[in-house]
């Protein structure tokens, strides 16, 4: 039952006539407060506790057994940690049944075959290829691996991810490669396919539809395939004797589901991997800060090249360090593009394609101070601030706490402050006139392009839909640095430059003269960590930044939204009962309000089961209103 206060399992009887088909795992109909109500069949026992007579199940609608019980495990895990239900999280682990694919002879799977060749990437990194040898082992190795941001096998994430499978499949196990969106995983399928050979593994991904979906989830529960290939939802997928849940650029949005309880694919994955004592991999160019927590605590072993090593490796990267376009002054009489990206461009395309990144309008802007740029903070909370619009240029608010705080820079001591803009239209006439000769490829969000050729020409690309260049990129260009730092969420900067080093991470190496120019401030820190080439450092000094404001992942922090009445009790009751700081609440929309709670960590799991407890008074009691909660969002 999706109610909190019905959160357990239930014990039915089952009659005679269905005791042959009645299997753990599978899924009945059964009565409950007087309606058929769809259920899966946890355990079956010689006996119950209850101290009443049992209803019997009134149907059983498949013996297929879609929920195994290390799958039930990890749900019930992921539903604790999150504050949410068995039946919510349950939804989003196992796909709906579609009959016609249940009883049709399943498509054949050969096995896979596993390469021959020595694997390059992971051993090229200290400790990879001891990894290699204890991954589909006892040992259960868990790692996050910072590959070096280069368009050679180095940075190859899609070899990286097929060594580790290859080892783990070799020892005897299952594997589960989960990465974010769609274009990642069809060039992990295209390789798996050259590489495993077809039919030897299956992708589970909505986006094939129901049928697809189902069978390829049948084929993992089965036992048929022993390599699941997919994105959000498949970190659930039943891969049998798991081995290995390897996941790519944990720091991507859309590892958060965005249904209740909102979990996100990267706890999924190390609940998982604890819950079943398998192997974990997180694969990247950045480091999230949550992944940076966890190497803090030794529970995540970090792989990296060393500086040195990393800096031959990749391109060479410098910082314009011109901000006068944006500080202020009107952009249309200023260009926003430094002589050197011009004079990067022109060197680039001499030799093939050049990547120019510019961000995509429409984020929720932050304020900077308009003297020295530094990010304006909320002076209560430490959250970035807002901007709202005033007619006397932007009024600041903070987006966690509500205070409209009478800023004055803590850096410089102005009192102005500005929201940083972006012109994408703009920059492509600018750079089309600027090399009238040149082919322009344009790839965004509704347009996505998803390779070029070694040619010379012009991409211009949003972040995250750089199409891939056939040999690399000559060079790259990103552009407006300041529009992603000044982004009025906590984890602007390390998206910033994960977003940057993915770009990064696509031009050739330095001594294939492969460069890049950041279009921004060289004495921000994070463009600082990307000209050093340093994601792990700059990980840890975000960690450090939120421990000094006291954000996740250093303390753990609950969200409710809803009517002001609902989240003023709930806010009040929490704090009373765990100590829980509040901030807030802050008006969202219709009348609805948000408020935080945060705890220390290790008071993080009193405070979401009081949450969890709040929440089951409320639909035990039919109180009026929802109320929203969400712990740890991935939007700070
Ligand atoms: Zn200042
Ligand atoms: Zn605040």
């Amino acid at each position: 039952m999706p109610l909190p206060h019905l959160d357990r399992p239930f014990d039915y009887a089952i009659p005679d006539e269905l005791a042959s088909t009645v299997v753990p795992g599978c899924r009945v109909k059964v009565r409950f407060a007087g309606r058929q109500r769809d259920g899966y069949v946890l355990e079956v026992a010689a006996g119950s506790d209850a101290d009443r007579e049992l209803s019997p199940l009134l149907k059983v609608v498949s013996s297929e057994p879609v929920l195994r019980p290390e799958i039930a495990a990890v749900i019930r895990d992921v539903a604790d940690h999150y504050a949410g239900t068995f039946a919510d999280v349950v939804r989003l682990a196992v796909p709906p049944r579609h009959g016609l694919t249940e009883t049709a002879d399943p498509p054949d799977h050969p096995s896979p075959h596993l390469p021959e060749g020595e694997p390059v990437v992971l051993p090229a990194y200290p400790h990879g290829a001891s990894l290699l040898k204890v991954l589909g082992t006892e040992v259960a190795p868990r790692a996050t691996l910072s590959l070096a941001p280069v368009a050679r096998p180095l940075g190859d994430w899609v070899t990286a991810l097929i060594e580790a499978a290859t080892a783990t499949l070799a020892a005897g196990r299952g594997v589960l490669l989960l990465v974010p969106d769609a274009s990642d995983l069809a060039r992990l399928e295209a390789r798996c396919a050259e590489v495993f050979g077809r039919g030897s593994f299956v992708t589970l991904t909505a986006e094939k539809g129901p049928a697809a979906r189902y069978r390829a989830f049948l084929a993992a529960a089965r036992g048929q395939v022993r390599l699941v290939l997919g994105t959000r939802a498949a970190a659930f997928a039943p891969v049998a004797d798991l081995g290995l849940i390897a996941l790519f650029d944990d720091g991507d949005d859309s590892w958060a589901e965005p249904r209740a309880p909102y979990p996100h694919a990267r706890v999924v994955a190390a609940l998982r991997a604890t819950r079943q004592r398998c192997g974990l991999l997180y694969v990247g160019y950045a480091r999230s800060t949550e992944t940076q927590a966890m190497a803090d605590r030794d529970w995540l072993v970090p792989l990296e090249l060393p500086g040195p090593a990393r800096r031959e490796a990749c391109p060479v990267i410098r910082a314009t360090d011109d901000g006068t376009a944006l500080a202020g002054r009107d952009p249309a009489a200023h260009s926003r593009l430094p002589h050197e990206v011009f004079t990067t461009i022109r060197a680039g395309l001499a030799s093939g394609p050049v990547l120019v990144q510019v961000p995509r309008a429409g984020y929720v802007a932050g304020l900077a101070c308009a003297r020295c740029r530094t990010i304006a903070r909320c002076p209560s909370c430490g959250h970035p601030l807002a901007g709202e619009r005033a007619e006397r240029g932007p009024v600041p608010v903070c987006r966690a706490c509500g205070v409209r705080p009478d800023w004055h820079c803590a850096d410089c001591g102005s009192g102005e402050l500005r929201a940083p803009r972006v012109g994408v239209v703009r920059t492509a006439e600018e750079l089309g006139r600027a090399f009238p000769q040149t082919p322009v490829v344009q790839s965004s969000g509704d347009h996505p392009v998803a390779e070029v050729g070694a040619e010379p020409a012009l991409v211009l690309a949003t972040p995250g839909v750089e199409p891939v260049a056939v040999g690399g990129y000559a060079a790259a260009v990103l552009l407006d640095a300041e529009v992603l730092l000044a982004r009025a969420d906590l984890r602007a900067a390390e998206e910033a430059v994960r977003r940057w080093l993915a770009a990064v991470a696509l031009v050739r190496g330095a001594s294939d003269d492969g460069s890049v120019v950041v279009a921004g401030p060289a004495s921000a820190r994070a463009i600082q960590a990307l000209v050093r080439l340093d994601p792990a450092g700059f990980a840890a000094r975000e960690l450090a930044d939120r421990a000094e404001v006291g954000f996740p992942p250093v303390t753990r922090l609950v969200s409710l939204e809803g009517g002001v009445q609902a989240v003023e009790d709930a806010v009040g009751a929490l704090h009373a009962e765990t100590g829980a700081t509040p901030l807030g609440p802050v008006p969202v929309s219709d009348g609805e309000v948000r408020a935080m709670l945060r705890a220390p960590l290790a008071a993080g799991s009193v405070l979401v089961a009081a949450v969890k407890a709040v929440q089951a008074r409320r639909t035990a009691h039919k109180e009026e209103g929802s109320l929203r909660v969400r712990v740890d969002p991935a939007v700070l």
